[in-house]
């Protein structure tokens, strides 16, 4: 067998970023972290560093990388990086690395996952963010470089695993389902009283705070559209979305002669996760991983469908028209939720205002050319901004 891949974790402290070293500590033979990226965790880094002993590791914030620097021995320092936001960047080239996790949060993933793509990496993209922001910019290096571009995320994993192999003309449409979150059922008043713990507690996924909430006003599911969009080279009025609250199903492809074809799993996100680190290669996950427990459909008994509530949920629509202006608008609209999802969990705007917010930001944003990273970031900046104005004349 060859020698382990080595991998770089970036947000290896998320929710994602540990489930990915789940899945290197179950297969040390196929996997070896050689660098691990985050935010201000420094505690939490610190472990996986006296777990792991990657070459090296850092940290963005420099007030926890300098807490980090004090607790670390010296035989430790010397892989530490210098923090900043170029801490990921360094660590998706290093030539040592040949699979990159892309788990940041944001868009603080941007550069990472921009720099994996230059070097030519195999990226395993759970952040959804990039390509929203940056799709063309990340697909059109990756394409440069040869770099092979695997999405984690559930849906956009089901797909791809769907894909493979199929001639692309006898697609019709991509269905991207969605579990319909905590709040699916309620009506618009019960939804203006739900509290940020209400969001966070999601019926079948446990993610981080930002994904909690953007499953529940369903800007997640918007995003995975322009992600669908970007991944599989597909127009939007071909990638639709559908609720399935069971999250049993987590994508569909109908083809040419109106047959679907599905993939199951339990929602449980180390199979996409372990299936875009090993691909083409599929893991024995029962055998490795504690509690992960193959799908028992009998025990499941019944798959439900439904179509989305574009009036009570109106974000996949604003994620859709931000993609039909382009010219930076679904950047604007990532970084505005980014501003937004923040006020509702400091308890400062009830949850329907996001998506008021939102809208806000789209009307007033004008839309401009995006050549490069910076202008990526502007255009975000621009919609952080017009985001901040909305939420000040926000009610408390
Ligand atoms: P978490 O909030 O759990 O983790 C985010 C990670 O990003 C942490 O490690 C955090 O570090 C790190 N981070 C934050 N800012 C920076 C920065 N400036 N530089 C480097 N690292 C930083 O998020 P999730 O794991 O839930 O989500 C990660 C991405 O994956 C998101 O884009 C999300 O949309 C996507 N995704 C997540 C799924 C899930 O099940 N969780 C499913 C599908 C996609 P620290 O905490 O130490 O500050």
């Amino acid at each position: 067998m060859s020698p382990p891949v080595g991998v770089a974790v970036l947000g290896s402290t998320g929710s994602i970023g540990r489930q990915a070293l789940d899945v290197v500590r179950a297969y040390p033979e196929r996997f070896r972290a050689v660098a691990l990226v985050a935010g201000a965790g420094d505690g939490r880094l610190l472990e996986q560093v006296r777990e792991h002993r990657p070459a090296v590791f850092g940290l963005a914030d420099p007030g926890a990388s300098a807490c980090l620097r004090a607790r670390l021995g010296p035989e430790e320092l010397p892989g530490l990086l210098p923090p900043g936001e170029d801490c990921a960047s360094i660590a998706a080239a290093l030539p040592e690395v040949e699979l990159v996790v892309a788990a940041v949060v944001g868009r603080a993933g941007l550069p990472g996952v921009l720099a994996a793509a230059r070097a030519g990496k195999r990226l395993a993209l759970a952040n959804k963010e990039a390509l929203v922001m940056s799709g063309e910019l990340v697909m059109g290096e990756a394409r440069r470089t040869g770099a092979l571009v695997v999405p984690v995320d559930s849906e956009h994993a089901a797909l791809a695993q769907l894909l493979e192999g199929l001639p692309r003309e006898q697609l019709h449409k991509l269905t991207l389902t969605a579990s319909g979150g905590p709040f699916l059922r309620l009506t618009p008043a019960e939804l203006a009283r739900v509290a940020a713990e209400d969001a966070l507690a999601h019926p079948t996924w446990s993610m981080g705070a930002k994904i909690s909430v953007d499953s529940a006003s369903m800007m997640n599911k918007g995003f995975e559209v322009l992600e669908a969009h970007w991944l599989f080279e597909l127009p939007l009025e071909r990638i639709e979305v559908l609720v399935h609250p069971e999250s049993l199903v987590h994508g569909l492809l109908q083809l040419k002669d109106g047959a679907w074809l599905a993939h199951l799993c339990q929602p449980d996100m180390r199979q996409p996760i372990a299936w875009a680190m090993a691909r083409p290669a599929r893991l024995a996950l029962g055998e490795r991983l504690p509690g992960f427990a193959p799908l028992d459909l009998a025990a499941a008994g019944r798959l439900t469908f439904e179509p989305l509530d574009d009036r009570r949920f109106p974000a996949v629509g604003l994620c859709r028209a931000a993609q039909a202006s382009g010219g930076g608008a679904p950047a604007a609209l990532s970084v505005a939720d980014e501003v937004a999802v923040q006020a509702f969990l400091a308890g400062r705007i009830p949850f329907p205002r996001i998506a008021e917010v939102l809208a806000e930001v789209l009307l007033r944003f004008q839309t401009r050319p995006l050549g490069s990273l910076e202008d990526v970031l502007a255009a975000g900046e621009e919609g952080a901004r017009l985001a901040r104005e909305a939420l000040a004349g926000s009610p408390a």
